[in-house]
């Protein structure tokens, strides 16, 4: 039987999703009727428009002194309701707008889309916490039995951390500077906007702080708080590599365990995508129309632009200065990794060519390679830390209608680096991590909707990124382990 991929299935998706949504929005877009006879004395012409939210009455009076007034089943005002009731006697037409008001079959239809569609938000919510618990915790346990890794371990999580946040700041940058979410549409949700707001710049730093320190790290696994769980995740990990022997054994064969588990629980949630996607997009667009393709397409390009620029810039000087290789030289030598990651958008599926190309192609030592890349194929996630940071303020622009305050940028950058440490390294893993951000922000996690839709192709482009960057960890961590006051 013939296969489709995943992501064309998903592009499919996202199209039947659009098109449907899109003959929604034009059938539930404002009609109005405009009665001009047997009309109240007084009134000479009258138009009720019937739009996705209220009832419009206007009418001008022999004086041409034009009046609007607005009813909504919510809180109609009297006067309003007492004009509409004469001009509802006189015309069957314009009442019959009325009682149509709110039950538009169109709207229904959009709203049980993002119903159906929240299922899927659901599963990907589902799914987070072990999943970011038992991949983390893998990739720490591995490092147990390893021989002199201290030195080695600690530069490579200093390597790992810098590149990750370097990444997070350039997305940062040209997410402020492209402003995609504000392109076309105008503000939403104004009250959210002010408990945004409402907390200062070291307040909102030492509450991460505070999160990285549980009080009771079950209850954090509950609220859940995702900062204080990866970081009590490290916490246990490490010591329990320090504690060793049977005990780490048998901790890391029931995480490895876990972990694959969790994997295929995430794939087999990650194949519902076509359908998720289909009805988000059906959702999303039954209510904001074809202005949001203009966003997404700004988004997608803000967040190329940084990868490129991560990719481009700020890695090859690194690799040039720090770790002391040409390049070109050292990106074609990467470069089976590199077109493994893009096609595949799976760092974890890419490791063994990985592996195979930093030995044999790029020329570095089995020790370096075999541990700075499984640990960095869990843990280092340039591209995916990068994407967070611009989806997140992306979606913010979106819903809040301006962008996100500094205080609140800062726990953006904080939670997109957590997240991506602890993003297991399988296609669409950013996404189910966004939930945290989305949290830590107090953004509602429906906004992910609109994404979904080219999450595809940027998981591509960032894997690739993630995998980049992992080669180059091989290479600058190796420079440091070959110089003479390493050595000595
Ligand atoms: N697919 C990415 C990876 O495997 C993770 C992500 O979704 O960002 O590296």
């Amino acid at each position: 039987m013939l296969r489709i991929a995943l992501h064309w299935q998903i592009l499919a998706g996202m199209v039947a999703g659009c098109l449907v949504g899109l003959v929604l929005n034009v059938a539930a877009s404002d009609r109005s009727v405009t009665v001009t006879s047997n009309l109240p004395d007084g009134i000479l012409e009258a138009e009720v428009t019937d739009s996705s939210s209220r009832t419009v009455i206007r009418y001008r009076d022999d004086q041409q002194t034009e009046t609007t007034v607005i009813v909504t089943p919510a809180s109609p005002s009297k006067d309003g309701i007492r004009t509409f009731a004469e001009l509802a006697k006189k015309d069957p037409q314009a009442s019959q707008i009325y009682n149509r008001h709110g039950k538009s079959l169109a709207k229904q239809v959009g709203q049980w889309c993002q119903k159906i569609g929240g299922l899927f938000l659901r599963m990907l919510q589902m799914v987070s916490i072990p999943l970011i618990v038992t991949s983390l915790l893998s990739g720490i346990l591995s490092l147990s039995g390893r021989q002199g890794i201290g030195r080695m371990f600690g530069r490579t999580l200093v390597y790992y951390l810098a590149t990750s946040l370097l990444a997070i700041v350039t997305g940062l940058l040209l997410v402020n500077l492209i402003r995609p979410g504000l392109q076309t549409i105008g503000p939403e949700s104004a009250s959210t906007a002010e408990t945004l707001h409402n907390t200062s710049l070291v307040d909102v730093i030492f509450g991460q702080i505070e999160a990285l320190i549980p009080s009771n790290p079950i209850a954090a696994l509950t609220q859940p708080n995702f900062l204080s769980i990866i970081a009590f995740t490290i916490i246990f990990g490490v010591f329990a590599v320090r504690v060793g022997g049977t005990t780490v054994t048998r901790i890391r064969d029931i995480t490895n365990a876990s972990f694959e588990v969790m994997m295929a629980i995430t794939t087999a949630v990650i194949r519902l995508a076509p359908v998720g996607v289909f009805f988000l997009i059906t959702a999303v667009l039954s209510t904001q129309g074809s202005s949001i393709f203009q966003s997404l397409g700004w988004y997608v390009v803000t967040v190329s632009a940084a990868l490129a620029i991560h990719a481009c810039i700020t890695l090859p000087l690194i690799l040039k200065f720090v770790g002391k290789r040409q390049p070109l030289e050292y990106a074609k030598a990467m470069s089976p990794a590199l077109l493994t990651a893009f096609s595949s958008a799976s760092s974890n599926g890419t490791l063994p060519v990985t592996l195979t190309s930093v030995e044999q192609r790029a020329g570095i030592s089995n020790k370096t390679g075999s541990f700075v890349l499984p640990l960095g194929a869990t843990i280092n996630m340039d591209g995916t830390a990068l994407y967070e940071a611009v989806a997140v303020l992306f979606i913010a622009q979106l819903h809040l209608g301006y962008n996100l305050p500094l205080s609140q940028q800062i726990v953006v950058a904080i939670t997109a680096l957590l997240a991506s440490i602890g993003a297991a390294g399988i296609p669409h893993a950013g996404l189910v991590m966004m939930v945290i951000i989305l949290q830590a922000v107090g953004l509602p996690l429906e906004m992910q909707g609109i994404i979904l839709a080219v999450d595809r192709v940027l998981d591509m482009a960032r894997t690739s990124v993630n995998v980049w960057s992992d080669s180059c960890g091989c290479a600058v961590v190796e420079a440091f382990d070959s110089s003479p006051e390493s050595s000595s």
